[in-house]
């Protein structure tokens, strides 16, 4: 980019609704519209004119191949490309792209998770267009955002569901908002999602076998200057972190995404990168754009991205804080406290339904963001705990206190009711008095869920979010709609419901011991680890809900549960076996040389009669915590014995078995890695790795 003018080159990369309305026909441009406005079915003829657009729009840009785009279980995204050639009779070839190739696609679904859906079902998976989200192009491919279901269309995929739950929440809020006159086409919800990440020079990275392959570090004593210094968050960029970011942005912004803020985080060699918000399915496609773009970017300044949740111990993990908030398609945002006495009451209905949502569901929400990486972070004094509890701000907590108690709501006979919500105060956001101990909170006219790991999609998360208050605001209609008073009904419906949930709100200090036992009896879950809290996901009530909303089915939702327990499963098999390599390859015999190597000098000295006493207790110290080195390997390798149980009982082995061997592993080697001589230590440490840009 020559200048700073952003928009001279946003969307630059993306097939939106300039260049359609540049390349389509007005008829054709306006069915799309309303196919991507109202969610019209989208007729055949519009894909085939599409099609042909698209095509053409991306061979001018070098485009050889398109790849339908989709987001398997996985987390990941997944593409295989199809050059657009298509023979002739005299053996040239020409580029076509029909529109049965744009609107489905038929990739070998076998390799990918489907927690047994292949084995009752078929092996074939389809992808199909979702025109919602528009094509872009990337190294010389079209990429066209697909969902991704089963031959008899279970979903396969994170985006199917997440539109399922747009829907789901569509519809109930569209209720709602009829009773209070309201009427718009749509109602949709919006995210934006604040992306946490560290960077760490790639020769560096490259030298240590756990960031290669599981992404975090395994072994690793403390380093002399950890983050105790606080001199890293929103400090000043270092030079080639900036010209990183630069380049990062001016990517984002070619593909269209909104990337919006961008700094240093709490820890070193930690960031922060942010987009404007957006419609929750679109943020999510840009969320899985901004991670692949980070870490190709990273590449071409010798950096790597590390997107773990806990690449460092003792160091702050990462997040990724998911925004939320719920709108209608006139532009008002439901959670917006207004003036007016009747959209407060309106107001305090959507509010009270996130509030019960949260606490009926919090053990859903914990699920939402149970990973093995992510397991790292909650509930480890630096991130938000494992207990879901919600923060509404110092202003809303008062309304809902007074609320709840009574004051300044007058019942008197013939009086209005909406008087007593009046004093109200308009309240702007704020960003000074944020709790930022809490997992949830409100932020002035939106959620912020502080809780989601770094490295995960954000659709699972959205999906459980739109789907829970779907299912409280579907409450809230079934017991209003036959009201002869709205206000006064749906004013003591939002106050009955503060007062029965309570129990969520918590605005003190997240981390302490003392939240934990508070939340304890306030009959909290503290589902602690992700194999405490998978269960959860498929208990009857959670069934229920998401049938109820029509957003999973019952075999859907057992399916994925059972993928998500197993890449749990997956992600520890991994770690442990490298561990051990770790120890056994490159620790132990590093010991054994420097060890060798002061014994030998103390050798020496002695056979001169010098008398060396530190030297010799040094030797006797190497010696002990060597031989406690071999143990602890022989006590992991014999955890490696993996009991041939469900995947459930299997996570517990992890969690119970494998990651207290792990732990008491790692505990010796940093131990050693303190006492043994830098240049005999096989691979970077800490300070290297922090420090290194
Ligand atoms: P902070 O770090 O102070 O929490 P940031 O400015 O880094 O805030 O990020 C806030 C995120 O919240 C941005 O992605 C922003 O676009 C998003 N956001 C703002 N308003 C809304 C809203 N109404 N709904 C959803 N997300 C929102
Ligand atoms: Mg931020």
């Amino acid at each position: 980019m020559k200048n700073g003018d952003v928009t001279a080159i946003f969307g630059e990369k993306v097939f939106n609704l300039p260049k359609m309305r540049e390349r389509l026909p007005e008829d054709i441009y306006e069915a799309f519209l309303k196919t991507i406005n109202e969610g019209t079915k989208l007729d055949f003829s519009v894909a085939e004119v599409m099609a042909t657009a698209m095509k053409d729009w991306a061979i001018e840009n070098g485009c050889t191949h398109y790849t339908h785009w989709f987001q398997p279980m996985t987390g990941l995204t997944a593409e295989k490309h199809d050059s657009f050639i298509q023979p002739t009779a005299d053996r040239t070839v020409i580029m076509e792209f029909s529109a049965k190739e744009l609107v489905m696609g038929e990739p070998d679904a076998s390799s990918f998770p489907s927690g047994g859906l292949r084995a009752t079902f078929e092996a074939r998976g389809y992808t199909a267009w979702d025109p919602t989200s528009f094509a872009f192009i990337k190294d010389h491919s079209l990429y066209i955002p697909t969902s991704f279901v089963s031959y008899t269309g279970e979903v396969l995929d994170k985006k199917t569901p997440l539109l399922r739950s747009e829907a789901a929440i569509d519809k109930a809020a569209r209720r709602v908002l009829r009773l209070f006159g309201k009427t718009p086409s749509r109602v949709v919800t919006y995210v934006g999602a604040e992306q946490e990440y560290f960077l760490v020079d790639k020769k560096l990275r490259n030298k240590r076998k756990d960031l290669l392959l599981t992404g975090r570090t395994l072994f690793g004593a403390k380093p002399a200057k950890g983050q105790e210094m606080d001199d890293h968050y929103f400090g000043q960029l270092k030079e080639r972190v900036a010209a990183f970011m630069k380049e990062v942005d001016e990517e984002l912004w070619k593909l269209g995404v909104f990337s919006k803020t961008k700094h240093n985080e709490a820890a070193p060699s930690q960031h922060e990168v942010a987009p404007i918000f957006s419609t929750a399915n679109i943020a999510s496609d840009h969320n899985q754009i901004t991670m692949e773009i980070l870490k190709k970017v990273a590449n071409h300044h010798d950096l790597y991205c590390l997107l773990h949740e806990k690449p460092y111990k003792g160091i702050t993990g990462s997040g990724k804080h998911n925004n939320w908030s719920i709108g209608t398609s006139d532009g008002e945002n439901l959670l917006k406290p207004g003036k007016k006495p009747a959209e407060n009451v309106q107001f305090l209905l959507f509010f009270a339904s996130v509030i019960k949502a949260v606490d009926d569901y919090s053990d859903l929400l914990r699920v939402s963001v149970a990973t093995a990486g992510n397991d790292h972070r909650l509930g480890a004094q630096e991130a938000p705990p494992a207990i879901v509890s919600m923060y509404l701000g110092d202003q809303l907590t008062e309304v809902v206190e007074q609320l709840i108690n009574g004051v300044g709501v007058k019942y008197e006979e013939g009086e209005l009711i909406e008087t007593g919500v009046e004093t109200l105060p308009e309240i702007e956001r704020d960003t000074t008095d944020r709790n930022r101990t809490s997992p949830f909170a409100f932020t002035g006219n939106r959620f912020e869920f502080r809780a989601p790991g770094a490295r995960q999609s954000i659709g699972g998360i959205n999906i459980v979010l739109n789907t829970i208050v779907a299912q409280t605001l579907t409450e809230f209609a079934d017991a209003l709609e036959f009201s002869q008073n709205v206000p006064k009904d749906a004013l003591d419906l939002a106050i009955k419901t503060f007062k029965e949930h309570k129990r969520i709100l918590f605005n003190g200090n997240g981390y302490s011991d003392e939240w934990v036992e508070e939340a304890a009896r306030r009959g909290l879950p503290n589902l602690k680890t992700t194999p405490d809290a998978m269960p959860h996901f498929k208990s009857d009530k959670s069934i229920q809900l998401f049938e109820a909303q029509g957003v999973f089915s019952r075999l859907e939702v057992e399916t994925r549960c059972e993928i998500m327990m197993e890449e749990y499963n997956k992600t520890l098999h991994f770690e442990m076996l490298t561990m051990l390599e770790m120890a056994k390859q490159e620790i132990l015999p590093a010991c054994l040389k420097y060890t060798k190597t002061v014994a030998e000098g103390l050798a020496v000295k002695e056979s001169l009669g010098i008398n060396a006493p530190n030297e010799r207790k040094t030797v006797k110290m190497l010696t002990a915590l060597t031989e406690e080195l071999m143990d602890k390997i022989t006590a992991l390798e014999s955890a490696t014995n993996i009991p041939d149980v469900d995947e459930f009982e299997v996570g517990m082995y992890y969690k119970n078995t494998v990651i207290p061997a792990m732990d008491l592993l790692r505990e010796t080697a940093d131990t050693l890695e303190s006492v043994v001589g830098k240049e005999f230590w096989p691979f970077p440490t800490y300070t290297d790795l922090l420090y290194s840009i």
